[in-house]
């Protein structure tokens, strides 16, 4: 059984308990304009181009069949309509200006990065995340590869905005320590105009496993003009404050990190105006959460 993975990062603290090897799952069903992993979206692989790294050595130039790579008065083009994904120019490209993060593994593969780290684990009381992009577009992958961390004894945790069939979260329970769920607007129209798709199957999903037996944390990205204002916040305090597997509410400042990315995939940076919510704006969010009895973190 393979999958397609686009980044295992080791010691990571950000994506549940303890020390944890976060997977990184290639693929999404959601197109938030804010998202920081926009080479995560497709659900194949893409060529990433990073023209400051580009030291214009033209081996790209030699090696591509699809001639996509051109050299015109000592700049080096990058024609993405040619490409077909072969992964040729990468292999030459020593000065890393050239990148295709995604890459098939097995589950045996994925395991072996993942017990590398087992004795941090184990002091830490961490364990594996499988994040995305959206783990659950790769129902099956993910399935085996829960299975196989809880045969080691792995904490697990999955990384889901929960825009899934029922059925395809409910599989995964008796394996999955903790589910952090996404909540990016209670509004339809709100989710709607942000994601590209309605809230309302999110919504039925976060009941369920909020009144269910697995643990849940909800992770709120806090996007400046988009859902940091009181009664949007509010109504999902609400409705998380009625769910008593919800255990905490994590809520994540927008910040900028992904815009270079969104060059090295040819698109449009649609968040380049938004200024990121100061400390003090963050506490106060925390604060409509908290009034609800629900423990707040990452403000
Ligand atoms: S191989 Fe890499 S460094 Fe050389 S011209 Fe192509 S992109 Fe630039
Ligand atoms: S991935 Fe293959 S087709 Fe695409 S630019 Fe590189 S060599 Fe050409």
């Amino acid at each position: 059984m393979d999958g397609l993975v686009f980044d295992i990062q080791r010691f990571s603290i950000h994506d549940g308990p303890g020390i944890r090897t976060t997977v990184f799952f290639q693929g999404c069903n959601l197109r938030c304009f804010w998202c920081h992993n926009p080479e995560s979206q497709p659900l194949s692989p893409r060529v990433q181009f990073f023209p400051d790294k580009c030291i214009v050595c033209a081996a790209c130039v030699e090696h591509c069949p699809h001639h996509a790579h051109l050299m015109v008065d000592g700049r080096h083009i990058y024609v993405r309509d040619r490409c077909q994904t072969c992964g040729a120019c990468v292999e030459q490209c020593f000065a890393q200006a050239l990148i295709i993060k995604a890459k098939k593994m097995t589950v045996e593969q994925v395991m072996a990065d993942v017990e590398r780290d087992q004795a941090y684990y184990v002091n830490s009381h961490g364990g594996v995340t499988f994040s995305g992009g959206e783990p659950t577009l790769q129902a099956q992958f993910l399935l085996e590869l829960l299975r196989a961390s809880k045969e080691r004894g792995f904490h697990t945790a999955v990384d889901t905005a929960a825009n899934v069939p029922w059925r395809t979260l409910e599989q995964l329970i008796p394996t999955t320590d903790l589910f952090l769920v996404d909540l990016k607007a209670f509004d339809e129209e709100k989710h709607r105009a942000g994601t590209g798709v309605s809230n309302r199957r999110i919504l039925e999903n976060i009941r369920r496993l909020g009144q269910g037996s697995a643990t849940v944390w909800i992770r709120v990205p806090v996007v400046p003009g988009y859902n940091d204002d009181a009664a949007e916040l509010g109504k999902m305090a609400a409705f998380l404050a009625d769910l008593p597997a919800v255990r905490k509410v994590e809520l994540l400042p927008f910040h900028h990190l992904g815009a270079s990315k969104y060059e090295s995939l040819g698109l449009d940076y649609p968040s380049r105006g938004l200024k990121p919510p100061g400390e003090e704006a963050m506490a106060s969010f925390a604060t409509i959460f908290a009034r609800c009895g629900l423990p707040v973190a990452g403000t």
